[in-house]
């Protein structure tokens, strides 16, 4: 009897144990997750929906923010909703200085003031920024009370940023800001954008390069051209395509791009992708193409977008494509042309 108590003890331990290891092998094994959690779209009924981006990126063992979105109360709705512990997160990136991508910033610095922003370097912008005292010109025959500083500038010039407490570090160039982890940093000479500085943030992995961007001012074969220059394998981009006012053509030309020149294998796209562009995508990319609409987590596994888990959403039925299509075939189909005539600056988007 007394055996036999030990021997169901033992069995019930080492049953235990193989519980334990196989819990830490399950915890241990994805290779992270991208959660979108700010976008105008998706099948969450949890999430808010508003205009704008924001995504939570798991990999190479780093919680990074990407973005804030457009509202922080959407913004601490959508967090809370998918349970995320924002004092937990090791950084944020800010995209660019566009508000539907960084209006959340209130509601982190609320949670967690102290934590590291990585932000684009203008001259002059809200994140703040320096230039050396010679960028003006002088006049000695003026009297003091003329001058600028008195005749004394200091050799660098700070200029305030929107949020003077926050631990801010300004990027200026593509930094690789811990291993396999860069910002990738170009400006947008777009009409509307022109000077605009954008940051983009390209994780190198095993398996090729995660690209998550935000708005794509500066147009995203450029990005990806960026991306190419540090792993030719692109994996996965997931985020902003800025194509929600293009024409057919242009849409057409990079959907090539990316599929034939740069042979991105998996593409997520969203916010201001647009709609004919999401259609286009899902066309040419097939099982490839990873939903991400508000709520939805992206697994980074080894096989993402071949054999791994997929994104999951709705599949776009062949009478919605015909009904995109359509669409696109006018000249303004969601009434964009004529609104921004309407408002000046929505060029941001
Ligand atoms: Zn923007
Ligand atoms: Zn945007």
């Amino acid at each position: 009897m007394k055996l036999r108590t030990r021997f169901f003890l033992a069995a019930a331990l080492a049953g235990a144990a193989v519980l334990v290891a196989s819990t830490r092998i399950a915890a241990a094994e994805p290779d992270g997750q991208i959660t979108i959690l700010y976008d105008a779209f998706g099948t969450d009924a949890a999430m808010k929906k508003d205009w704008g981006f924001s995504a939570l990126v798991e990999i190479s063992g780093k919680r990074i923010l990407f973005d804030t979105g457009n509202d922080p109360d959407i913004f601490a709705a959508n967090v809370k909703a998918k349970n995320i512990d924002l004092t937990s997160i090791d950084f944020v990136v800010l995209s660019h200085r566009h508000s539907d991508h960084m209006a959340g910033l209130d509601h982190v610095l609320s949670v967690n003031p102290t934590v590291k922003i990585y932000a684009p370097k203008e001259g002059f912008g809200i994140f703040g920024g320096s230039l050396p005292s010679s960028f003006y010109r002088k006049d000695e025959s003026l009297p003091t009370g003329m001058r600028y500083y008195g005749g004394n500038p200091p050799e660098v010039m700070k200029f305030g940023s929107a949020w003077p407490r926050a631990n801010i570090e300004l990027i200026d160039k593509t930094t690789e800001i811990a291993p396999g982890i860069t910002l990738l940093s170009l400006v947008s000479d777009a009409p509307g954008t022109r000077e605009l500085k954008e940051l983009s943030l390209a994780v190198n992995t095993a398996d090729g390069v995660v690209l998550v961007v935000g708005c794509s001012h500066p147009g995203i074969e450029k990005i990806v051209e960026a991306a190419v220059a540090i792993n030719p394998k692109i994996r996965l981009i997931a985020g902003g395509f800025h194509l929600v006012v293009a024409p057919d053509e242009a849409i057409a030309r990079t959907v090539a791009t990316l599929k034939d020149t740069f042979k991105v294998e998996n593409i997520a796209p969203g916010h201001c992708t647009g709609e004919p562009t999401f259609a286009a995508l899902k066309q040419a990319y097939g099982d490839r193409y990873l939903y991400a609409g508000v709520g939805t987590s992206l697994p980074l596994g080894p096989g993402t977008g071949s054999v791994g888990r997929r994104g999951e959403g709705p599949a776009i039925q062949e009478d919605d494509l015909a009904t995109y299509r359509k669409l696109a075939h006018r000249e303004d189909p969601f009434g964009i042309l004529k609104a921004r005539n309407l408002r000046s600056g929505l060029s941001h988007l």
